[in-house]
């Protein structure tokens, strides 16, 4: 294990989002530098980070002077070229690894994976062809196995006939088709694993979408203390599975008889871990960067309990009537309203039932 950056080191973030702006401020509070890496000049983390660098992934100038300035890089999306992460791993440790990034990147190898773990997915299928296709049975979600988000790149099909005309939709890439599943509801684990090995989770949010994108995320969550356990046991053994250094969620859906599901790994801090910052002496955002620079992991602890509502598009657009509705107020600093833009949250924290 190598020594903790100290304070006054530097973490790097690949990416340049809300996520990033987030991890920063939180590493700026532990006395830590950091250094945003974005292709976009309005990049949300720009501007609350001590430096950044605006330059392609595909920049080995750009990325190797980024890697010399720090102590240690993450990243904040999971999109991040394997390339870079391999460049960027060679000369600066990169964490959580380039495994993780690889494996959740393609939904295939990560359905592979999880199920390799004894976990359970939704019942899937490889489709890389129009044949394939045609063997998908009953109600399922094609999904392109390369970057879908917020429900894009994926169709829902009833038969095997629109399964095919989705895929031939989705432009023919190579896909994933997997069973439709007939959940009671969704929810998450977020965790964290230290360079150490040591494993700390926050309570499972219970989370609601609307058009796709997360709306709200509560705790408690109607999990029973059954299913809370496994869903700590699941958010474990991915971990460790993927020896991961870092903050990570676990998208679940909770079937009627309370069977916990797999959805999809996220290897970063998590929208549904918003809640976090208000209701838990340690966010997430602070525990990833902890994890990041080695140091020991903060205590998750739940607080208070919590509600967490995302602001999406014009949702932000009356700050002041949101600056005064009892709630904590998270703007990201995004110039421009856009459908379906994640702008902001807010936090509601009540005493803990
Ligand atoms: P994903 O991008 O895979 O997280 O999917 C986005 C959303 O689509 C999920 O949060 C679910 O609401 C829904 N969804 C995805 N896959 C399935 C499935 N196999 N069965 C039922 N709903 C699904």
């Amino acid at each position: 294990m190598s020594s903790p950056v100290p304070p006054g080191g530097t973490i790097g973030i690949l990416g340049g989002g809300q996520l990033a702006r987030m991890l920063s401020l939180s590493a700026a509070r532990l006395g830590l530098k950091t250094h945003v890496y974005c292709d976009k000049a309005e990049a949300p983390g720009f501007e609350v980070a001590t430096a950044h660098t605006l330059a392609a992934y595909t920049d080995t100038e750009a990325l190797a002077r980024f890697a010399g300035a720090c102590d240690a890089v993450t990243y904040e999306f999971e999109n991040v070229p394997a390339e870079t992460a391999a460049f960027v791993a060679s000369r600066v440790a990169l964490r959580p690894n380039e495994r993780a990034l690889a494996l959740t990147q393609d939904r295939l190898l990560e359905k592979n994976f999880i199920a390799s773990l004894g976990l359970k997915t939704p019942q899937f299928l490889a489709v890389a062809t129009a044949e394939d296709a045609a063997q998908v049975q009953g109600p399922s979600v094609l999904k392109t196995r390369r970057f879908g988000y917020d429900g894009k790149g994926q169709a829902m099909v009833a038969t095997a006939a629109e399964a095919v005309t989705a895929f031939e939709k989705l432009g023919g890439v190579p896909c994933i088709a997997e069973r439709f599943v007939d959940f009671a509801y969704e929810a998450s684990i977020i965790a964290a694993r230290g360079s150490d090995g040591s494993f700390a989770a926050y309570d499972p949010p219970h989370n609601v979408h609307r058009n796709h994108i997360l709306h709200r995320s509560t705790v408690p969550s109607p999990l029973s203390a059954e299913a809370a356990e496994n869903a700590l046991h699941i958010a474990r053994s991915i971990g460790e599975g993927l020896d991961y250094i870092g903050v990570f969620a676990v998208e679940l859906f909770v079937g009627k008889d309370g069977t916990l599901i797999v959805n999809e790994i996220a290897p970063r801090v998590h929208n549904s871990g918003h809640w976090t910052m208000d209701a838990c002496l340690v966010s997430q955002f602070e525990q990833h960067i902890r994890a990041v620079a080695g140091w020991t992991l903060g205590n998750p602890a739940r607080h208070s309990d919590a509600v967490m509502q995302n602001l999406i598009g014009e949702e932000a657009a009356d700050w002041q009537a949101l600056s005064q509705n009892g709630g904590a107020l998270h703007l990201y600093g995004k110039r421009d309203i856009r459908p379906g833009r994640k702008m902001g949250h807010v936090n509601w924290i009540t005493p803990k039932g």
